[in-house]
């Protein structure tokens, strides 16, 4: 396991929220967070440029950014995130998932959406202090945690359309829930057929806000149609099964092999994504990577060839799949309940990520020993 012996790559201040939550309200709050709605005192910002680099990399008091109406994000989406989570373990210390595979799809994305790269180290001392400042906020308790949200965007005031050359990076942290309150609940898809999330050559495979948007009227009309979730077919052939708004997709066989769409590039690499086929392997699974047409899918949930269909992120970990409907049909796995493959895997995710079970892959990275 990793632990805090390395020190933070960079120099950064923290001023002191003077105003914080008090800590009656904020323990209500811990006791049921929701999802997305509170937010810690602080917030990390930094700034780069292109003469000084990153630069000026601070913890301040978290509240409203102050933005001309001409920034550049406002207009044309140059944009990327993260999403990640920090655990309270039993014995009161604190840990992230791999954030160095958080840091390294950061980089990916800012490749392709030409942002500046933020050094791996940076990010995750970054992240690190946040959590280090807020550490009251990290929720104790089964299945809750504190989600953690880098961000980065472009902060010059430019209408021209060019890569920005001011650019802003900010950490900000949210304490999260159990996703279902109530237990794992199979979800119900409506299959896009009209709309794509990406496109070959695209931004598909980049965690950027963009692919959000485009994602938002299918998810709509998901909704409409009665279900939770939509999922998207490949742009081009509209055959092939990709992924949810935010949420990577498997099946599992009858004969145990759990298959994942292929990366396509227009797939986003999530990672609970190979983290989930690394405990399925660990656990006597075939995983196989290949194209999943959406006809399989149908086919093989109404012949028992598929016996579960599960979808994975960060946020809610696992999301058992009951029913897939399109316009004039619908296909269903299993029984209404999770599936016993499904359940299994999940379990082992987070008795690592809560630190029940044996860290074999040195995933856990320790933040901090409160
Ligand atoms: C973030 C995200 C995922 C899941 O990635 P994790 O790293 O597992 O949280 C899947 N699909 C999309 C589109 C995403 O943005």
């Amino acid at each position: 396991m990793n632990d805090m012996s390395t020190a933070p790559a960079f120099d950064h201040r923290v001023e002191n929220n003077p105003d914080p939550v008090p800590g009656a309200r904020r323990d209500e709050i811990l006791a049921d967070p929701g999802f997305g709605r509170y937010f810690t005192d602080h917030m990390l910002l930094g700034e780069w440029t292109p003469e000084e680099g990153w630069h000026d990399i601070r913890v301040v008091p978290y509240g409203p950014l102050s933005l001309d109406p001409a920034t550049a994000v406002l207009h044309y989406a140059q944009e990327i995130f993260e999403g990640m989570k920090a655990y309270a373990h039993a014995d009161g210390s604190v840990w992230t998932f791999r954030p160095d595979a958080n840091a390294a799809r950061f980089q990916r994305s800012a490749a392709r959406l030409a942002l500046p790269a933020l050094p791996a180290e940076v990010f995750t001392a970054s992240v690190d202090a946040l959590i280090r400042t807020d550490i009251a906020w990290v929720p104790q308790g089964e299945e809750k945690s504190l989600y953690v949200r880098p961000f980065m965007f472009a902060s010059e005031a430019f209408l021209g359309v060019r890569p920005s050359r001011h650019v802003t990076f900010s950490v900000i942290a949210s304490p999260a829930g159990a996703y279902f309150p109530g237990g794992l609940r199979p979800v119900s898809i409506w299959l896009a057929s009209e709309f794509s999330r990406a496109a070959a050559g695209g931004t598909g495979a980049a965690k950027c806000g963009g692919n959000y948007a485009a994602s938002l009227l299918p998810q709509q009309q998901a909704l409409e149609h009665g279900c939770d979730q939509v999922a998207f077919l490949d742009g081009t052939e509209h055959t092939w099964v990709e992924e949810l708004g935010g949420m990577n997709l498997y099946f599992v066989h009858d004969d145990g092999t759990i298959v994942t769409p292929e990366l396509s590039g227009s797939i986003l690499e999530g990672i609970t994504r190979s983290s989930f086929l690394t405990l399925a392997a660990d656990r006597g699974h075939g995983v196989v990577e290949r194209r999943v047409s959406v006809d399989e899918w149908r086919d093989g949930v109404a012949s028992g060839r598929i016996t579960e269909v599960f979808a994975c992120g960060t946020a809610a970990v696992v999301t058992p799949v009951g029913a897939l409907r399109w316009d004039g049909g619908e296909a269903v796995s299993g029984d209404g309940e999770t599936g016993k493959v499904t359940a299994s895997i999940r379990e082992a995710l987070v008795d690592i990520q809560y630190g029940r079970a044996e860290d074999r892959h040195h995933w856990m990275h320790r933040v901090s020993l409160r």
